[in-house]
Parts: structure tokens; sequence; C-alpha cells
């Protein structure tokens, strides 16, 4: 009986090596985006990837970026949309897509923006009522994390959509025309994508699956506008009382953008500003307009074009006038903000097989962007130094 069991379990290890091998032989190795052993693969490019690849990349580690979209951000990425008039068609509206400003609670990340605005990377745009700076990016809010990015090997529209740990190290695979292709192997995968998309990629048997069910991500709405006539004085970022519209943010008002939201350079246009008078104001004005999460709940399947419609007729009625609208453009960020995230001290969640988890819903005390840099530094921070210290 002992012995039966015993040579059972020599059988299962058996035809789970020759399980293992034959997965192997059957991987295409064939133009692979990456063809030595990464030390660190990172799953995303948005602040917390770029943060913690940035910091691995700095202490000598071998580390590559994978990021679905053409370009970095995430949700701090921008837009640009060609005006629909004939006329105009060298003229585009351009807005901040995801994040509005980004503002520091802590000391360490305050001392970061600082050296960031040093660099004219960002700029101070205005101070809040509780004396908080908001920052910018320039000329866009997507120039901080391209900057982040310039030292990095990073691998745009490449969707990773399977990792498998195979014999021990990581095998991170996309899908061309149907097909599993290899993309690299790492001996450590970073997860720095919304709590969504890092489920669906975690291995079957990895205990962070559990922890990742509880985390709630709100949809929501987002709308740039291009409007003529704007004749109310708004707060740099007003936030109406309206079941509908969430906020308003004044985007060409910006540092660095002019009123068509071209930039200028790294002119400071406002600061300790909250308001500004329309009289200064001729030709159009770029808004962004964000929906509320329970108005997008109930209007998720609809198209841009009919969101922005009711947008704009939402938008009349708190400006409490007609607008002469040059242009709009909205976009459906399926995950946008954490409202349940898992809450950590840390920042991060790890397994002892090399996998992490990062981004903006594992702090306990940060939220948004910041949340997300404190996320992506306390990752890397730990484990560059609990991989250079002997038995950690
Ligand atoms: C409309 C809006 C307004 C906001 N306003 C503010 C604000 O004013 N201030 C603030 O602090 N925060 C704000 N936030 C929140 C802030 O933008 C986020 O907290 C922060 O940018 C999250 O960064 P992240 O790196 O964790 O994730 P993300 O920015 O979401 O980056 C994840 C990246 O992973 C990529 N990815 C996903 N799956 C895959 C895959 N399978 N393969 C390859 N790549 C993949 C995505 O394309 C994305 O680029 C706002 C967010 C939104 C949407």
């Amino acid at each position: 009986m002992i012995q039966g069991g015993f040579l059972n379990v020599l059988m299962a290890i058996e035809s789970n090596e020759s399980r293992k091998m034959n997965q192997l032989a059957e991987i295409d190795n064939q133009d692979m985006k990456v063809d030595y052993l990464l030390d660190f693969a990172v799953i995303g490019a948005g602040i917390a990837g770029l943060t913690a690849a940035n910091r691995f990349n700095q202490q000598g580690g071998k580390v590559a970026v994978f990021e679905k979209a053409r370009g970095t951000g995430g949700r701090m990425s921008s837009k640009r949309v060609v005006s629909p008039s004939r006329d105009e068609h060298d003229h585009f509206m351009a807005f901040d897509l995801g994040s509005i400003s980004i503002t520091a609670k802590s000391e360490g990340f305050a001392a970061e923006l600082d050296e960031l605005h040093q660099l004219g990377i960002i700029a101070p745009w205005f101070k809040d009522t509780n004396n908080s700076i908001h920052y910018v990016g320039m000329p866009r809010n997507s120039g901080l994390t391209r900057y982040l990015s310039k030292d990095l090997e990073c691998h745009f529209s490449t969707r990773v959509t399977a990792i498998e740990n195979l014999e021990g190290v990581w095998h991170l695979f996309t899908l061309e025309n149907n097909t599993k292709k290899l993309l690299a192997k790492a001996k450590h995968v970073i997860l720095a994508t919304p709590p969504a998309q890092a489920y669906d990629l975690l291995p079957y048997e990895t205990p962070l699956k559990a922890k990742l069910d509880t985390v709630e991500v709100d949809p929501q709405w987002v709308m740039g506008l291009e409007v003529e006539n704007l004749l109310s004085d708004l707060e740099s970022i007003h936030y109406p009382q309206s079941d509908i519209i969430h906020s308003i943010s004044q985007e060409s008002f910006k540092p660095g953008r002019d009123r068509h939201n071209q930039v200028l350079g790294n002119e400071i246009l406002t600061i300790d500003a909250s308001t500004h008078s329309r009289a200064d104001v001729q030709g159009s004005i770029v808004l962004q307009v964000q929906a509320t999460a329970s108005w997008t709940n109930n209007h998720l399947e609809l198209s841009g074009d009919e969101v922005s419609v009711l947008l704009i007729k939402e938008l009349e009625c708190i400006l409490k006038q007609i607008l002469t609208v040059k242009n709009s453009y909205s976009h459906r960020w399926l995950y946008s903000r954490i409202s349940q995230g898992i809450l950590t001290q840390e920042g991060y969640l790890w397994d002892d097989k090399g996998l992490a988890l990062i981004g903006d819903y594992l702090s306990s005390e940060f939220i948004g962007i910041e949340s997300a840099w404190f996320s992506g530094k306390q990752l890397a921070d730990w484990l560059t130094l609990s991989l250079s210290t002997p038995h950690a």
C-alpha cells in the first residue's frame, strides 16, 4: 500500500515533468521581444510600473517594461483630437484624459515632485484651500511618464496575455494571430496593471488571486470639450452640485498650454490662483469634464458621441448658458478610481515564486498617483535590498 502510494507519487512527478517538457517544447521562441533572461519583467507603463522599473534599472537589474498601449501613462495619459471642422484640419484639442493634477501628502513624494519641477518635467498649477500644490506634467501629464521611461527598455503595443512559471523561470506570452507567442523570460514578474487586469493574468494557483477578489474599481466617462463662449468664472477644478458631472477642469489654464491648448513652453501661467477671469480670455477654451461613477454605471453602454451630448446638456444647466462647441471627445475608463482597495502598509503584494502586484489600489495611506508611486518605489526598494542580502 505504502509502496503503491510511493510509485503513484513518482509516476505523478514523472508525468508532471514530461508535461512541463512538452510545454517547453511547444513554446514558440521565434521573435521573442527580449532574448536574454530578465531580472524583472514589468507589465504596465503607468506611474507604478515605471517608478519600480526605474529603480530596478538604477540598481543594475536587467529590466524590461511591456505595455499594451502605444505609449506610457495609463490613467495619466493625455489625448489630442483633431478638429472636426474641415477649415481647421491642422487644429487639435489636447487635454489630459485621466488624472487632472498631481498632489503630495508625504514628504517623500513632495521631494520627488519638487525635483521633477526643477527639471521642468512638471509645473505647479495652483494651490488649493488646504495649501496643497497641484502640479501638472509638461507639456501634458503624459510628459511625466514619458520622462520616467527614457532610460528603460519599453515594449509598447504589447499586451501580455499569460504568464507561466516553467521550471522556476517566468515566461511572458502574448497572442499574435491567435498564436501564443513567447515575449520574454524573467526571474521576477511585476504586475503593474489595474487590479482586474492583474487578476486575469495571475496563474491559477497563487493566493494573490483571492486578495484581488475584494477590490472594487469604479468606471468613469471623461469628456474633453472645446467651447468658444464660456462665460462663467470657474475654479481651476470645479466640483458642481450634480448627480451627473463630478468635476470640470480648466485644461487651457494649466501651465504650458495656451487657450487652444497648444504648448507655450515651460511658462507658468498661474500659481496660487483658483479662478480665471473670463475677461482675459479670447478664443476657445478646453475643459476636461468627468462624469460621476453612478451616472457612468447607468450609461456604460452608450457611445462616446451619445455621452458627449448628455454631458454637454448637463454642463449647460450647471453653467446656465448655451455653449458653442468646437470639439468634443468622450472616453470610457472601465477602471478609473479605486473605491475598495487592499489596504497594506507596504504598498505591494508578493508571492514567494517571484511575482509581485503593484498599483494605486494597494496602499492604506495614499490614493491616486501618490499611491501608485509609493507602491512601485516600496516594492523596488524592498526587492533590491532582499536580493542583495544573502538568505533574505
Ligand atoms: C479620469 C481620472 C482622473 C483621475 N484624476 C486623478 C487626479 O487628479 N489625481 C490623482 O492623484 N489621481 C487621479 N486619478 C487616478 C490616477 O490616475 C491613478 O491612480 C494612477 O495613474 C494609477 O497608476 P498605475 O500605474 O497604478 O495604473 P495605470 O495608470 O492604470 O497603469 C497600468 C498600465 O498597465 C497597462 N496594462 C494593463 N493590462 C496590460 C497587459 N495585459 N499587458 C500590458 N500592459 C497592460 C495599461 O495599459 C496601463 O498603461 C485619476 C484617474 C482617472 C481615470
